[in-house]
């Protein structure tokens, strides 16, 4: 978007930045800063715990990042958000909690092009309940394979855990098509939300997802914060996470009872500042419009393919409808060669396997290059990119 930058003081502070790794972590705007500082200098206290007026309007301030948080992704009540660490958080949460409820021989359906976060967390799951995993693949659109997902649900399949966006495709997943083949025998869909969040509008109300779950610093909240969504009954019906202060109603010696959500799921003192700060990002982006910011999203996504694909040699990883993810490899050439040479011209990109060893694998690649894109990036930061990516495969192939 045009002009945004002026609201990110990293820019002002790093002169000649182009910053395109928003998918790993996006920049905070001023006022995110500004709404962190004032609340440690003015109103910080712990909340829920204090008979004091500093205690109580941090408690508010918590309580409001809540409501927040419930609107903007469209949930049933604010006792349905529960803040935790981020998406990796969220995924662990539910994944000890839900692993209570499986039996040996039940199934949990996951895609190939999940993260890390969507897929180890389950594995252990899997080992320690002789659960079954199993995987929709991808096509070679980049889209997942609703068919192969329609012929293998059956009422062994507990849980359905896909990306609504993966970090390295870029596409939209068809989350209403998951949600309706996965209900009809009673799974449960679980969304990992983490790029999906960035770039478009959700309403987990309209999806009818059961639990959703995103960090707050890709979209430019402080880190350590980050949501899970869950349907009422389901938090209800999950036993706790993690034990201890806030969390419980009555304790004795022997035994607790406790509270019920989204207490019963965070234990301790949370991210207080963290939450406040994330509510602050959702006026931030608020301002300007989830649907604004997947237009010029997506404009500026199929700007950077098109110039890419006229490079010879580049080869795209994701999908070509990717919305501000776009991962490629170039033919001959090390990725990692290519991210150093584009560092030292002050341009940040992601080289690696994004946490997507598995998909690196499947794709034959041993790691790639990945541009993500933020609310503050236009076509000039991603003319510089092209014109740098240029000199790099020059410089490198030595012609
Ligand atoms: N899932 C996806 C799709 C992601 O892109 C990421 C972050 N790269 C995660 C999960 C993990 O998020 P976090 O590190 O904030 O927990």
């Amino acid at each position: 978007m045009e002009n945004i930058k002026q609201f990110f003081p990293i820019f002002d502070n790093n002169k000649g930045l182009i910053f395109l790794d928003s998918g790993a972590s996006a920049q905070k705007p001023l006022s995110v800063i500004n709404a962190l500082d004032d609340f440690y200098k003015n109103d910080y206290a712990n909340i829920h715990r204090g008979i004091y007026k500093l205690s109580d309007v941090a408690s508010s301030m918590y309580d409001i990042a809540r409501k927040k948080v419930c609107d903007f992704i469209g949930a049933g009540s604010p006792s349905e958000i529960i803040f935790t660490k981020g998406t990796t958080e969220g995924i662990n949460l539910l994944a000890s909690s839900f692993s209570s409820l499986l039996n040996a021989g039940d199934e949990i359906i996951l895609s190939e092009v999940e993260h890390h976060s969507n897929l180890v967390p389950w594995q252990q799951v899997a080992l320690k309940k002789n659960v079954v995993l199993k995987f929709i693949p991808v096509l070679s659109d980049g889209s997942l394979d609703y068919e192969w997902l329609r012929e293998n649900i059956s009422d062994r399949v507990k849980l359905v855990s896909v990306s609504g966006q993966s970090n390295v495709i870029g596409l939209k997943n068809d989350i209403e098509k998951i949600v309706s083949i996965s209900h009809s025998v009673g799974a449960k869909v679980l969304i990992d939300a983490a790029q999906l969040i960035c770039h478009y509008k959700v309403n987990v109300s309209e999806l009818d997802v059961d639990f959703m779950v995103f960090s707050g610093h890709k979209i430019y909240a402080p880190t350590g914060i980050g949501v899970l969504y869950g349907k009422t009954q389901f938090l209800r019906e999950l036993p706790p996470y993690q034990f201890g202060g806030d969390m419980v109603d009555r304790v004795s010696y022997d035994k607790a009872t406790f509270k019920d959500i989204p207490e019963k799921f965070e234990a301790g003192t949370p991210p207080i500042a963290g939450a406040i700060g994330l509510g602050f990002a959702i006026d931030f982006i608020n301002e300007f419009g989830m649907d604004k910011i997947e237009r010029e999203s997506l404009e500026l996504t199929s700007y950077t393919i098109s110039q890419l694909l006229q490079i010879d040699g580049v080869k795209l990883l994701s999908s070509s409808d990717a919305n501000g993810v776009i991962t490629f490899v170039v033919d001959g050439i090390s990725s990692f060669d290519i991210g150093s040479y584009l560092a030292m011209k002050n341009v940040c990109v992601r080289v690696g396997k994004h946490c997507s060893e598995p998909l690196h694998l499947k794709f034959g690649v041993e790691s790639s290059v990945r541009l993500s894109l933020g609310i503050y990036n236009d076509k000039s930061d991603i003319d510089t990119f092209i014109f740098e990516l240029k000199k790099a495969i020059s410089v490198i192939k030595g012609v």
